[in-house]
């Protein structure tokens, strides 16, 4: 039996987070729907991504050049750091447009009952950037919920060694959220209202 080449598209789509059934398929018609230009475009986006993305092996920011775009951006502020969670909450940040910084991404956060221990985050390889001197502040981004909050307290307490500043987003994002998803304006905010730990 010939296999049925629109349930193999929404078969593999489902398997994307939030992505159900129905979505799927309306998806799969559109993708249908979409002129050979463009429906080959996004295979093609998809076949890069695996090939050719790789971490930055400064700040563990996903990219297909090593250092990434960032950190060899020679404009940017090189003595602030901005800690987040995951690559994705950089293209948040990015997207305000009002840090002009540096970042390093821990690649998760603290969670002992999930065994996630610091030894398993990206923090030995920021203490050492921080070590290297031109850095005068690290302002911490993970997530206004459980883990990122026991993770903003861990690093607080490990980067007193350091003779730098140390700073928190505000809260003017929801407790328990994530700030990939918060809007612009509110993270601009939580950026610019942050305080000194
Ligand atoms: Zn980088």
């Amino acid at each position: 039996m010939a296999i049925n080449i629109i349930d193999e598209l929404v078969d593999n789509l489902t398997k994307l987070p939030g992505i159900g059934r129905k979505t799927a398929q309306r998806l799969s018609f559109f993708i249908l729907s979409m002129s050979d230009t463009e429906a080959k475009r996004l295979a093609e986006a998809i076949i890069n991504l695996k090939e050719k993305a790789l971490f930055c092996s400064i700040c563990f920011n996903i990219t297909d050049k090593d250092p990434c775009h960032i950190c060899s951006d020679n404009l940017r502020d090189r003595k602030t750091i901005c800690v987040v969670e995951e690559p994705s909450n950089i293209v948040a940040i990015e997207r305000t447009k009002i840090f002009k910084g540096l970042y390093h991404v821990l690649l998760g956060a603290l969670s002992p009952s999930e065994g996630i221990t610091p030894e398993r985050l990206k923090i030995k390889e920021l203490l050492s950037r921080v070590t290297e001197g031109e850095i005068q502040e690290v302002i911490i981004a993970t997530n206004p919920n459980t883990k990122g909050e026991l993770t903003a307290s861990y690093l607080k307490d490990v980067l007193k060694a350091y003779n730098i500043k140390v700073s928190r987003i505000a809260y003017g994002l929801p407790i328990g959220s994530d700030i990939e998803f918060a809007d612009e304006v509110t993270l601009s905010k939580s950026l610019e209202g942050r305080r000194a730990l």
